[in-house]
């Protein structure tokens, strides 16, 4: 995820495309370049940092004048942040200079056909053979070079393009990343969202996946892939500066949770095969290192330790190996006993949580080895473990964590599926069934927000509250440990999370009439065993909402209310149950007006211990 800006008009392009870039920066701030046609040429100039580098670089030397240009703020996916890596990018003749947006999943097969040709490489980003493409494919049109070069794309883009032969024309595709072009009297733009060119215009195209636009001065043409015009209707948009850089959403928090779907694609579109193999590009371990590892450590902080808790159990039933779950700020005092015959796997979404990065250094310093899930690219947890992988969520600005925490458990299932093929623990059949269930999530994901005005209802009942339970059993229990977090983080109700069946071992003492219980059932053979700790709670005067699977219709009978979610394989269940939790901790700290995104004592990468 990143912020695209182009601007063609009648007026010098490189103020507007700064001024855009900053109203982007929101989405993706590692890095910032623009690229300006300039005396028949394309000037690029560009910056690692943020905007604000790139306007001090550009202050020392010159501010590029001309008329069309494209700029690009990055959120790297391939190649940490540098100079080198941020966008735009020349092809090799200068000819082009492309800013994108997503993944190029071939983009390891195009780089080799393109260095076999000749083609040399500047950057380390994914991006770069889309320049070199669009030279291999130049047939001295620019418009029929795009569409041969978008043929060849596997993956996700949103493309910008200009060409110094057509210096008043931009181009632009895209496909699964959002890209919208805007017309206004000083010009054309094109931008990942409408916040980039409020200040001048109100009317824009939503561009589908699949189309092509070609954007002068004075006029904007659509096409599809084959090159054939298509209509497409202007929008006018009414959403004032601040919604539109939420997406018309009031809160990051809200817009997050309905990104889950889409972010949890694009973290396993690459890594699953066409053929519905896993195939987990950022580790280097072998089979039988794999079989050689005694003993698995999860370690990590907060949310992420809560996605570790659900890694144990889904890692210990599938594979068979022993996993033990830490938070990082324990884990790096204990003197933890890991050797060369343990894996330990870090997660953290900023991937300089502090105390994460000291147990990861622990673990290293006794020879242990290290896997991090990370949703920042080269970061230091990212750098320094043996072995990562990125978790493809974008940018996440709500200090309460939702697509990160979702993409993380994606992560997990897919590790815990290697890892028992690896020791021989499940079939291949086995093994095809849930990858096949891992790819419907996002879109039971998007069945749940359907409840999501119910949700709601429910919510208001818990404006006035002081306490809540949260209770489950096995993985019920490992969403309970988050769903409790949402609550308090954001709404700052008190609550807890308890194994239903620790409850009466001491905190069932707290319970008294209206107390309010939250049940998870989700785990299919242990719904009972939660629904008889429901009961209980209820003969003292709680008041439960229950969440289970649509199968489970008696629980209504039981409960004071119920919200039914789809079902999936068992260990995946917490994927979908945590959703219409976080709904229900968004729409309560709302209903209590407190501020969701920037929650109070709260920082979003926690760099201190
Ligand atoms: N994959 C590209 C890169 O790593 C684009 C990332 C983005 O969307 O900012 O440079």
């Amino acid at each position: 995820m990143c912020g695209i800006i182009g601007f063609t008009g009648n007026t010098e392009a490189a103020p507007l495309l700064l001024d855009g870039l900053e109203k982007l920066e929101y989405r993706g701030y590692d890095s910032a370049g623009i690229a300006v046609i300039e005396n028949e040429g394309i000037n690029i100039i560009k910056s690692e940092g943020k905007i604000k580098n790139l306007r001090e670089k550009i202050a020392k030397s010159h501010t590029p004048k001309g008329f069309i240009g494209i700029g690009h703020t990055r959120w790297a996916t391939h190649g940490k942040p540098s100079d080198e890596n941020a966008h735009p990018h020349y092809s090799k003749s200068r000819r082009f200079a492309v800013v994108h947006n997503g993944i190029i999943e071939n983009f390891a097969e195009l780089k080799e056909e393109l260095v076999a040709k000749g083609y040399i490489f500047h950057s380390e980003t994914d991006t770069e053979v889309v320049a070199h493409l669009l030279d291999d494919c130049y047939d001295g049109d620019f418009f029929s070079t795009v569409i041969t070069m978008t043929k060849r794309l596997v993956g996700s883009y949103a493309l910008g393009i200009v060409c110094k032969d057509v210096p008043d024309k931009i181009i632009c595709v895209k496909k699964a990343n959002p890209l919208i072009v805007a017309v206004s009297d000083k010009g054309n733009f094109i931008a990942s969202d409408i916040t980039a060119v409020l200040a001048y215009t109100r009317d824009v195209y939503t561009m589908q996946d699949d189309e092509v636009a070609i954007l002068s001065e004075k006029s904007v043409e659509f096409f599809n892939l084959d090159g054939e015009p298509i209509n497409k209707e202007i929008e006018k948009v009414t959403w004032n500066v601040d919604a539109a850089s939420k997406g018309g959403y009031e809160h990051f928090m809200i817009k997050e949770i309905k990104e889950q779907p889409e972010a949890i694609r694009a973290t396993l579109s690459p890594r699953i095969t066409p053929e519905g193999k896993i195939n987990l590009d950022g580790i280097s371990l072998s089979d039988e290192q794999i079989r050689k590892f005694k003993r698995i450590y999860i370690t990590a902080c907060g949310s992420a330790y809560h996605v570790g808790v659900v890694g144990k159990y889904v890692i210990e039933q599938l594979a068979r190996i022993p996993v033990e779950v830490d938070l990082a700020s324990e884990f790096r005092y204990r003197y933890p006993l890991v050797d060369e015959d343990t894996l330990v796997i870090l997660i953290s979404q900023s991937g300089t949580t502090a105390d994460t990065l000291e147990a990861l250094r622990e673990a290293k310093r006794r020879g242990a080895r290290t896997l991090s899930i990370v949703n920042v690219v080269g970061s230091a947890i990212a750098t320094e473990s043996d072995d990562v992988l990125y978790t493809w969520a974008g940018p996440e600005i709500s200090v309460a964590t939702t697509k990160a925490y979702s993409t993380q458990l994606s992560l997990i299932y897919l590790i815990a599926i290697k890892f028992a093929l690896a020791t021989k623990a499940i079939t291949d059949s086995v093994a095809d069934e849930l990858i096949a269930e891992i790819l419907t999530l996002p879109e039971k994901i998007e069945q749940i927000f359907e409840l999501e005005e119910s949700i709601k209802r429910i919510s208001e009942r818990y404006t006035y509250l002081h306490h809540a339970y949260f209770i489950g059993r096995n993985l019920d229990y490992a969403v309970a440990l988050e769903a409790s977090l949402k609550l308090k983080e954001i709404s700052y109700i008190h609550s807890e999370a308890y194994a239903a069946g620790e409850l009466k071992h001491g905190t069932i003492s707290l319970i008294e009439p209206g107390t309010s219980v939250i049940a998870l059932c989700c785990t299919e053979r242990l719904v009972e065993k939660t629904i008889s700790n429901a009961k209980e709670v209820m003969a003292r005067g709680a008041e439960v909402l229950c969440v289970t699977t649509e199968d489970n219709r008696s629980c209504a009978n039981i409960c004071d209310y119920t919200i039914y979610i789809p079902k999936t394989h068992p260990l995946l269940m917490p994927s979908l149950e945590v959703v219409p939790l976080q709904l229900l901790g968004y729409y309560t700290a709302k209903s209590r007006k407190c501020d969701i995104d920037q929650p109070r004592n709260l920082a979003k990468s926690v760099t201190v211990e």
